[in-house]
């Protein structure tokens, strides 16, 4: 059974899908494994290191769509790649769903779709399946190292000879997992920190990492939804909304540094930074908009550009920060994987006997596909010829 790597479609992704390490560990699994040539080459894994764990080589996607039974994938296949995939065949990969246009080919061809993004989180065993967790970890703490990069003052208090440097300012918008990283990234810098979520439960752990709570005023009606929700973001009402844009108007006018993180899965990324409050904010202030790929959180943010406001504030357009620390989200997306791959794979038959090399494995590897299963009855876009998404 062979499990292939494509290289990323786009020039913006440094990531790849597997790791030589992911290698090493598919290969002991049973696997073999086939890399598409130069897929790691921009996260710093050369084509010797994956052929020095076990893996062959291919000259492209097509060759290796053609040899592998499971593709694996950073983000959505090229309309060109998913057209050369064939009925039974196993794609995972960050497919982004809601936007992807590709489904009814994936469908058309007979092949099952798993995208990672649609992980049920809450499950315990799926956590170490949870890309979104992963990357997400990384983003919030660079998200904190490219403010510091683009503004013009440190983000420690000093003591010098000419005078008391104030520490900065920061403003985290949306405390999932990127905010709170972000929040103790800030925090070691020196820096002092303040965020908002329309979660009530992150204001613990705000606090806990030593930032100072933004608090929205949220009615009674509200409070109970946030509960309802299981800690996930629920949509606000216009009343929320408005209170939501006066106490950020107020932060933001102080601030020196804003890191923007709200995201809804499937929608348009919520609009929390106005351009009356962009008007307002101090010249060298910087925002950093980690949802300018979906919509973005701030007015005016373009996906991968920094432009400067007539007032002097800098707003960077952060679409795909995991891709910048290419090495590292690599490897965290390429564990992700394997261990979701190792739950497809079926329970050896009683009376199929155990190799001599690996006592506890199979002889013939097979995967068991199965809807009813919870994560990959989730995870699953396309199966059986059909788009399943919406069908959950
Ligand atoms: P995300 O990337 O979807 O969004 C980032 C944050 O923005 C979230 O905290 C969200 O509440 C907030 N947000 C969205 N709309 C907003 C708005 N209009 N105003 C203010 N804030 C807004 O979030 P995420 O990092 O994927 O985490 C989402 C939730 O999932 C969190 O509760 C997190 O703790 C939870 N989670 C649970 C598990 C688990 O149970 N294993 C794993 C990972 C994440």
């Amino acid at each position: 059974m062979k499990i292939g790597v494509v290289s990323a479609d786009v020039a913006s992704e440094s990531r790849v899908a597997l790791t030589p390490d992911a290698v090493k560990k598919l290969r002991k699994l049973g696997f073999e494994v086939v890399i598409q040539s130069g897929a790691g080459q921009a996260a710093y894994y050369a084509d010797e290191l994956y052929q020095a764990a076990g893996a062959d080589i291919a000259n492209s996607s097509a060759e290796v769509i053609i040899q592998s039974q499971v593709i694996t994938t950073v983000n959505a296949l090229s309309a060109e790649a998913t057209d050369d995939l064939s009925s039974g065949q196993i794609v995972i990969g960050m497919l982004d769903p809601y936007r992807n246009t590709q489904l009814d080919t994936y469908a058309a061809k007979g092949a099952t779709a798993f995208a990672m993004e649609l992980l049920p989180r809450t499950l315990s065993r799926a956590q170490n399946m949870d890309v979104l967790s992963s990357q997400a970890n990384l983003a919030g703490y660079k998200a904190v190292l490219l403010a510091a990069n683009e503004y013009s003052r440190p983000f420690p208090m000093f003591m010098t000879s000419a005078g008391t440097v104030k520490p900065a300012k920061v403003v985290i918008l949306g405390v999932g997992v990127a905010g709170l990283q972000a929040i103790a990234t800030a925090k070691r810098l020196g820096a002092v920190v303040e965020a908002s979520d329309l979660r009530p439960a992150a204001k613990e752990q705000v606090e806990s990492l030593g930032g100072k709570w933004l608090d929205v005023p949220m009615s009674e009606d509200e409070a109970q939804k946030a509960k309802a929700t299981g800690g996930y973001a629920w949509t606000p009402s216009e009343q929320y909304i408005k209170d939501q844009a006066a106490v950020v108007d107020k932060a933001l006018s102080n601030a020196d540094i804003v890191i923007t993180t709200a995201q809804i899965p499937g929608r348009q990324a919520p609009r929390l930074v106005h351009q009356a409050t962009l008007t307002k904010m101090k010249a060298g202030s910087v925002l950093i908009d980690m949802a300018a790929g979906t919509g973005g959180n701030v007015e005016g943010s373009v996906p991968n550009e920094t432009i400067t406001t007539d007032n002097g504030v800098r707003i960077v357009g952060a679409a795909n920060i995991p891709s910048m620390l290419a090495a590292q989200s690599s490897d965290l997306y390429a564990n992700n994987l394997v261990n979701f791959i190792t739950t497809l794979i079926a329970p050896a038959n009683d009376d199929a006997s155990a190799s001599d090399a690996s006592p506890n494995l199979p002889l013939t590897l097979a995967l068991n596909v199965d809807m009813e299963d919870e994560i990959q009855g989730a995870l699953a876009v396309t199966h059986d010829s059909q788009v399943r998404l919406g069908k959950r």
